[in-house]
């Protein structure tokens, strides 16, 4: 039997990325992935940011530069515009399949149409993985099967996510869209404890979606799209081209995402922001810190906890601040009724558009947010700071 040195589930961002560099770093790595093609079904809205893209390598052609934003509560309204554009929508399956190319183009192999079932566990460490008709002997296994965590469950590592954003998006051709806006709507009308948001990404196609997130409120995403949609002046006499559902974990990283002869990344092990269910370059950044880990523990030829861990350090430093408080803030905003969100809509005003875009990005424990607090009475007296403080302190 082949025994690779890494074997991967899940051929989304988290998992290309890191077969790319496991593979650049001069490991044999294959790629399982269950559906039939890279990046489809789609599952994601694809807004993301254009500098963390570019600084990822994502090429400019797959990406499309928003230059306004429009924040909507039930009786407010907070607009951006963007000399330099700062977001963008990706084109979802365009960019999967270039992490694809680009993850073969180094070595790695990829297998499509097979689900990995379970971990192959010996003595409490994984040396492989279970399909349903073989077994598949690895040195190291990497879960990146998404919310369901497939594999670090079964290893006995992770206990699943409780906590989901439930999503339901058309992907329309709108001939009267504003191709370069992105509205992002609040309310119980719209999208009880979560959002409604309008994604062009050229073309004139735009994704219009509801998240809800679950089980904070039982509605059900589909329920409220076609309001929503119909109720976009810019989407008139658009029509749907593609239905897309997906889950995203609601809940911090997982404490424990690395065990012997094992990693989960991306969403399986909830690397994403919880604030916006934004996942896509976080998925990337973990892929690549994961191979990184999993390569010098190759070349060490120790696959031990001990070995891995590295990775969750490194990921708690550079990104635990920012994740577990924008996690913080998405658990309590989920709770806002219309009222509430009308009132903190005044406060979003405050925000120059280069600050609400790093609000947006989860960069949130730096110095430039207590600073705006301090700087506008409006924010402290709306107890944000008293916010900030108690989110650093609520349970994960
Ligand atoms: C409705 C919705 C909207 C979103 N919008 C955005 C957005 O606008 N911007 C953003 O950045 N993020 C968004 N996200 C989140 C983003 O899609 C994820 O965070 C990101 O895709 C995570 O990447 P991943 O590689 O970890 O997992 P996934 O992208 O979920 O990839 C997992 C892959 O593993 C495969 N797989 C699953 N189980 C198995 C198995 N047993 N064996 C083999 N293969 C398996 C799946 O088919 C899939 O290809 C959204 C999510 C949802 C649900």
């Amino acid at each position: 039997m082949t025994r690779w040195d890494a074997v991967i589930a899940g051929g989304g961002p988290a998992g290309l990325s890191a077969a790319e560099r496991l593979a650049a770093r001069g490991c044999s790595v294959l790629v399982l992935e269950r559906n039939h093609e890279i990046g489809s079904p789609i599952r994601t809205s694809g807004g993301s940011f254009i500098d963390e893209l570019d600084a990822l390598g994502i090429p400019s052609h797959l990406y499309h530069p928003i230059s306004r934003v429009v924040f909507r509560s039930p009786g407010n309204e907070a607009r951006f515009e963007f000399d330099k554009p700062a977001l963008c929508v990706i084109d979802v399956r365009g960019v999967f399949q270039f992490l694809a190319e680009r993850a073969i183009a180094a070595g790695a192999s990829l297998r499509l149409s097979t689900a990995a079932q379970s971990a192959i566990v010996e003595q409490g460490a994984v040396r492989g993985i279970r399909t349903r008709d073989r077994e598949i002997a690895a040195r190291v296994v990497i879960d990146a099967t998404g919310y369901r965590s497939a594999i670090l469950k079964s290893a006995g590592l992770a206990p699943g996510f409780r906590r989901f954003g439930v999503g339901a998006e058309y992907d329309l051709y709108a001939p009267y869209c504003e191709p370069d806006e992105v509205i992002l709507a609040v309310g119980s009308d719209v999208a009880p404890s979560g959002y409604a948001w309008v994604f062009p990404w050229g073309r004139n196609r735009v994704r219009a979606g509801v998240g809800i997130i679950h089980p904070d409120s039982p509605s059900r995403p589909q329920d409220f799209l076609d309001r929503f949609a119909a109720s976009i002046p810019s989407l008139r006499k658009a029509q749907p081209v593609e239905h897309h559902t997906g889950l995203i974990p609601a809940e911090t990283f997982a404490a424990a995402f690395a065990g012997d002869g094992i990693l989960g990344i991306g969403d399986a092990a909830g690397h994403a922001s919880s604030l916006l269910g934004e996942g896509i370059r976080w998925a990337i950044q973990a892929g690549r810190m994961a191979a990184d880990t999993a390569a010098d523990a190759l070349e060490r030829n120790d696959l031990s906890r001990a070995s891995l861990a590295p990775l969750e350090m490194a990921w708690r430093n550079k990104f635990g601040a920012d994740l577990h408080l924008a996690h913080a803030i998405s658990r309590r905003i989920a709770q806002w009724d219309d009222r509430k969100w009308d009132q903190r809509l005044e406060l979003v005003k405050l925000l120059s558009p280069g600050q609400f875009v790093e609000v947006l990005k989860s960069n949130l424990s730096g110095g430039w947010l207590w600073r705006f607090i301090a700087s506008n009475p409006l924010a402290a007296a709306a107890g944000a700071r008293v916010l900030l403080r108690k989110s650093f302190s609520i349970p994960q």
